[in-house]
C-alpha cells in the first residue's frame, strides 16, 4: 500500500485505454484516494461507466486548462473536498490533426498555439493551483515522448510541445523542491489510445518500436502505470526534475 492516505488529482481520463486510467487503477490498488480529472461530458460520461472498477468513488473535477476559471474553480473544489494534494498526475496533450498529418514547417500559428497551451502550459497551471494544497510535499508526473527530443515522423508541433514540457518539469522542480514538492517526466513508448489515434501511420510507429528496441517488443501500459506509480510514492523521494523512460530500451538503440 505505497499510496495509502495519500490524495491524489489524476488529470487525462478520457476512456478506458487512457493511460491515466491505468494509472488511476494503480494508484487506487495502492490505497490513494483519487480525483479524477475531466475535459467535458463526453469524457464524464466515460468515467462514470469505469469507477465501478476502484476500491472506493472519486472525486470528479473538470478542469479544462485553456481556461484559467476552470483551472481554478477545479482547485477550489480539491481543496474544499480532500484539503490537500500529495500527487498530480498530468496526462493531458492536444494538436490538431492537420498539424500531426502535414509538414512541421507548415505549422499555423494558431495551431501551435493551441498545442503548447494544452500540451505544456497546462503543466504550469496545474502545478500552480496544486501547490498551496501540497503542503506535505508530494510529487507531480508529467506524461511525454521521446519526440521531445527526436524528430519522430508525424509528431510535428506536438513534439515541439513535449520539448517545452521536460523543461517546463526541470523549472517547477527547481522552484517547487524547496517546499519538498518534486517534478518528474514519465517518457512512454507508443500506446494505442485515442490521443494516439490522432498521429497520422502510428501503427507503423508502434510496429517499428517493437521491431527496434532493446527488448523487441511494445510498452504495455501496465508497465508505464507502476512506473508512475514509483514517481508519485516515496520510493523516488530523491528524484525531482527527471524524465524518465519506459520504452522498453527504444531509445538507447543507435542505428
Ligand atoms: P488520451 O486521449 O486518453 O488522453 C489525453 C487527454 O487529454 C484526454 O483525457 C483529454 O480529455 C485531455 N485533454 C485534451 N485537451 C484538454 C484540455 N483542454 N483540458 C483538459 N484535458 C484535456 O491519450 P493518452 O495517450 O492516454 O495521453 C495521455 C498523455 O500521455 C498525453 O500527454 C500524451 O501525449 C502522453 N503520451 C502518450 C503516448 C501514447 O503513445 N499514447 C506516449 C507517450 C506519451
Amino acid at each position: 500500500m505505497l499510496m495509502q492516505d495519500k490524495l491524489a488529482y489524476v488529470t487525462g481520463v478520457a476512456n478506458h485505454r487512457s493511460i491515466a486510467w491505468a494509472i488511476a487503477q494503480v494508484l487506487d490498488r495502492e490505497g490513494c484516494r483519487l480525483a479524477l480529472g475531466y475535459l467535458g461530458d463526453r469524457e464524464k460520461q466515460e468515467i462514470d461507466k469505469l469507477v465501478a472498477n476502484l476500491s472506493r468513488p472519486p472525486l470528479l473535477v473538470s478542469c479544462d486548462v485553456t481556461k484559467d476559471e476552470s483551472v481554478q474553480e477545479a482547485f477550489g473544489v480539491l481543496g474544499r473536498e480532500f484539503g490537500r494534494l500529495d500527487t498530480v498526475l498530468h496526462a493531458i496533450a492536444f494538436a490538431r490533426r492537420e498539424d500531426l498529418d502535414g509538414r512541421y514547417v507548415d505549422t499555423s500559428r494558431e495551431g501551435y498555439h493551441l498545442a503548447l497551451d494544452v500540451s505544456a502550459f497546462s503543466l504550469n497551471c496545474l502545478a500552480r493551483g496544486a501547490e498551496p494544497l501540497m503542503t506535505q510535499g508530494g510529487g507531480i508526473v508529467a506524461l511525454t515522448y521521446l519526440g521531445s527530443q527526436r524528430a519522430m515522423t508525424n509528431y510535428n508541433v506536438m513534439g515541439v510541445a513535449k520539448a517545452a514540457l521536460e523543461s517546463g518539469i526541470r523549472y517547477l522542480a527547481s522552484e517547487l523542491g524547496p517546499k519538498g514538492i518534486r517534478v518528474n517526466g514519465l517518457s512512454a513508448g507508443p500506446l494505442r489510445t485515442l490521443a494516439a489515434r490522432g498521429i497520422k501511420d502510428f501503427s507503423t510507429a508502434h510496429k517499428l518500436h517493437a521491431e527496434r528496441s532493446a527488448l523487441k517488443r511494445n510498452t504495455e501500459m501496465e508497465e508505464v502505470a507502476d512506473a508512475a506509480l514509483f514517481l508519485c510514492s516515496h520510493l523516488s523521494r530523491g528524484i525531482t526534475g527527471e524524465v524518465l523512460y519506459v520504452d522498453a530500451g527504444y531509445r538507447i538503440m543507435g542505428a
